[in-house]
């Protein structure tokens, strides 16, 4: 995933001066110039976007018995963190307008419930529709987490994803725009709970000569060397969010024609990092045929993520909606998407898609 080399010249670095060992130089750069790209005040480089969605909770102060309004359309490491926190989901709708949370329907949640705070995703590097949802969230003074692990490099009006609301949560695990093989990025405006997070990253350990706890603490930070390869990846996002943007436009060109085809929604405040090209099929082709039509080429495509409200393990919580997104999931498929794509590459996939109309 190199376009450039950048990596291996932090992550030299990092054995140069010897840091091969969690925190160093690389990992204070990567924080400061992870700020400086989307332009946050404070930022906590952690081993994972689920260990940053953790303390993201805790950092806000969720904990047992509380409950917490998540977007039901999401990849489980959005919600997991809320039990790690004894905490209690309650699933919030998609909107087709954005396939993110539903406005309408959180407004009728808080009718029901009081949260401590929300999570609201920006799936596939599409913005959620996030005026509307501050705005909610403001009038009851409950805070904001987005999860923006699908999402670095898109905006929403003239702002990064994952930097409107109290918390950003990011991911550079093997499948994201960029990579480090794993590690996240947790982001806030509050520097005071960025620091207070980063304590709890690191054992908790208070100031002591000997090992001193009053705390719960975690091994959550990332290394110093995946650190240097994040680095070098954060220097490649702008050319990686270009070529997503040629693959889902050239998708786009050659398939949405075709009767039943609906691409994702590119709305006029959002500009996507495109992460994933993904579309809706309506009518006669239904998207497990695309999927095995693929893959008899050895060419692999997915569904859309499956709702956590249908997931076996958080069944027994409360879901409010109208289930679009299960029709979403339903109806979904993301296409091959890798930056490596060629043209060639493109048109071998949709020539394959185009057989089945
Ligand atoms: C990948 C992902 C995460 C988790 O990130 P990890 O770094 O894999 O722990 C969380 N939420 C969403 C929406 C993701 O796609």
């Amino acid at each position: 995933m190199s376009d450039e080399g950048y990596e291996m010249q932090y992550v030299q670095e990092a054995f140069d001066t010897n840091w091969i060992a969690p925190l160093g130089n690389n990992v204070n750069k990567f924080e400061q110039e992870f700020c400086d790209k989307i332009d946050s005040q404070a930022a906590l480089a952690l081993s994972s976007g689920t260990s940053a969605m953790h303390l993201a909770l805790k950092a806000d102060g969720v904990g047992v018995g509380d409950i917490v309004f998540c977007q039901s359309l999401t990849f489980a490491a959005s919600v997991n963190p809320v039990i790690y926190q004894n905490a209690t989901p309650v699933f919030i709708d998609s909107d087709y307008k954005t396939w993110n949370m539903f406005p309408e329907v959180l407004e009728e949640a808080f009718e029901k419930y009081t949260p401590k705070a929300v999570i609201v995703v920006h799936l596939y590097g599409l913005s959620a529709d996030m005026d509307r949802i501050l705005e909610i969230c403001n009038k009851y003074n409950v805070s904001v987490i987005e999860d923006a692990a699908e999402s670095l490099g898109s905006y929403y009006k003239d702002k990064h994803t994952g930097t409107l609301g109290d918390y950003g949560v990011y991911s550079f695990n093997g499948n994201k725009i960029i990579t480090t093989s794993g590690g996240g990025m947790l982001v806030s405006n509050k520097e005071e709970r960025i620091e207070k997070a980063r304590f709890w990253a690191s054992q908790a350990r208070d100031k002591a000569r000997h090992y001193e706890h009053s705390e719960l603490g975690y091994n959550y930070r990332l290394s110093n060397v995946l650190a240097g390869i994040g680095r070098g990846q954060l220097k490649v996002l702008d050319k990686r969010v270009e070529k997503k943007k040629y693959i889902f436009e050239y998708y786009k060109k050659e398939l949405s024609d075709l009767p039943g085809v609906q691409f994702m929604p590119i709305n006029e405040w959002n500009t996507p990092n495109y992460w994933l090209s993904c579309m809706l099929l309506t009518g006669e082709v239904r998207p497990l045929d695309v999927i095995e039509a693929l893959e008899e080429e050895s060419i692999e495509a997915r569904p859309l993520w499956k709702p956590m409200h249908l997931q076996p393990y958080y069944k027994e919580y409360d879901f409010i909606g109208e289930g679009v997104s299960d029709e979403l999931f339903k109806n979904g498929v993301c296409l091959p998407s890798d930056t490596k794509m060629t043209d060639e590459d493109l048109e071998r996939v949709i020539g394959i898609i185009k057989s089945l109309w």
